[in-house]
């Protein structure tokens, strides 16, 4: 039985060489995040091998005592962890999670209110070449032009002129916390399901940094890879009266075989996400994103013509906003790029630029937190973005500012 390095030296190789960059660079892609050593280990263990069809205790499949005990755990720990009354760890991916979603609770035509794609919102809430926007009938509503905050009375108004069967709050791209309250009283005045997607923010929530909408929510879907640090995959809460409907249409309705590897990397990130390391973790991730943004809205950041959405951030990540400035996202994304910095652009509400360029970047820290930065450390990267941003700036001098931070903190040193 030859390892992988024997029998696919080129897979392998290609293998290596991401463990490198990932190590190499500063990774601030405010979607990822580096999954534990355990959660690895347990993805790539023999339980890839089996399929069981069904749930714990009701397989189609024979032989699925083990993986039971696996998939049980990760229930039983998503449900604590979030104080839910029933959680599905099946979906493949957050988009699976939300998919099974409207599946389970909607028909073909029925309207749904969600962030617009362009102000923050996800494609799975109804952009128009996704399944929820050709199959569904999508309403977005968005955030204001003036302090770039979710404008809850427009969500009101078009609530109650579009009686939607179902309004979804979250975001990929939005720095503030979410008022549930409020959608939960938006929803009801209309009748609507109220469904929260937190896959952005769930690890804060998990650390009891940001409100929990799991007792506002009809149903909850997060992914597991983002703040919540775990393996690349979704999962579903709910209340005990939406189970069988979200199960059945998690399966057999969407998929077939869970990745019972996966849910076992699901069930450890579960359990550090409960520790107090855990929650360090995340208090450093959001202290990081409060000190990225103080330092991008500092006098000589505007000077060059770079702000903060919003003016700040409660969360893991900043929005900057290019309008101003002569670089344009693609070039910031690029000029980050070319001293190890990964970040990704993205079109800022009424983006005067095209969607393939953009005016803004999303810089995230939830990555570097589970590298270990601390505040000092994440005071450092935020003056080497700050300059990279201005007119003149010395590549040299900043690639070697960040090797130090790498090397200050070292990657997965035992792989
Ligand atoms: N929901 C939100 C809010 C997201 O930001 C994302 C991913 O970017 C998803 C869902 C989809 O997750 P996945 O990429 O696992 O399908």
């Amino acid at each position: 039985d030859q390892t992988l390095q024997e029998f696919d030296p080129e897979v392998a190789a290609a293998v290596g060489q991401e463990l490198s960059r990932q190590r190499e660079t500063l990774e601030m892609i405010a979607s990822e995040n580096f999954a534990p050593r355990a959660v690895l280990e347990a993805q790539g263990t023999v339980l890839t091998n089996k399929y069981a069809e069904g749930y714990p205790g009701r397989r189609y499949y024979g032989g699925c005592e083990h993986v039971d005990v696996v998939e049980r755990l990760a229930i039983d720990r998503a449900k604590a962890l979030f104080g839910a009354e029933h959680a599905n760890v099946q979906p493949h991916s957050g988009a699976q999670a939300n998919t099974a979603v409207y599946f389970a609770l909607l028909k073909p035509g029925d309207t749904i209110l969600g962030l617009d794609l362009a102000h923050g919102g996800h494609l799975t809430h109804g952009m128009k070449l996704n399944y929820s926007g050709k199959i569904l009938n999508p309403v977005p509503y968005h955030v204001r032009d003036e302090d770039g905050l979710i404008d809850y009375d427009e969500v009101e108004r078009l609530a109650k002129e579009h009686r939607p069967a179902m309004i979804v709050a979250g975001w990929s791209a939005y720095p503030r916390q979410l008022d549930f309250a409020r959608f939960r009283e938006i929803a009801d005045a209309v009748g609507a399901y109220l469904v929260v997607d937190m896959a952005h923010f769930a690890g804060l929530v998990a650390a009891g940094l940001h409100p929990n909408p799991v007792p506002h929510a009809d149903v909850v879907t997060t992914t597991t890879h983002k703040t919540l640090g775990g393996p690349r995959a979704g999962l579903i809460l709910c209340k005990e009266e939406l189970a069988k409907k979200i199960n059945s249409a998690v399966f057999p309705g969407m998929q077939g075989g869970p990745l019972e590897h996966v849910i076992a990397g699901k069930a450890v990130a579960l359990k550090a996400a409960a520790s107090d390391d855990f929650r360090d973790r995340q208090e450093r991730t959001v202290a990081g994103a409060r000190i990225l943004a103080e330092r991008l809205t500092r006098p000589d950041a505007a000077e060059a013509g770079v702000k903060v959405l919003s003016g700040g951030t409660d969360v893991h990540l900043v929005l900057v906003d290019l309008v101003d400035s002569a670089l344009n996202g693609q070039e910031a994304e690029d000029r980050l790029d070319e001293i190890g910095i990964t970040v990704n652009r993205n079109a800022v509400p009424n983006d005067p630029r095209p969607p393939m360029v953009t005016s803004g970047l999303r810089v995230g820290t939830p990555a570097l937190a589970t590298r270990g930065f601390g505040e000092e450390d994440f005071a450092e990267v935020a003056d080497v973005i700050a300059e990279a941003l201005k007119p003149g700036y010395d590549a040299a001098a900043l690639r070697g500012r960040v090797e130090a931070l790498v090397r200050k903190h070292p990657l997965y040193p035992d792989l």
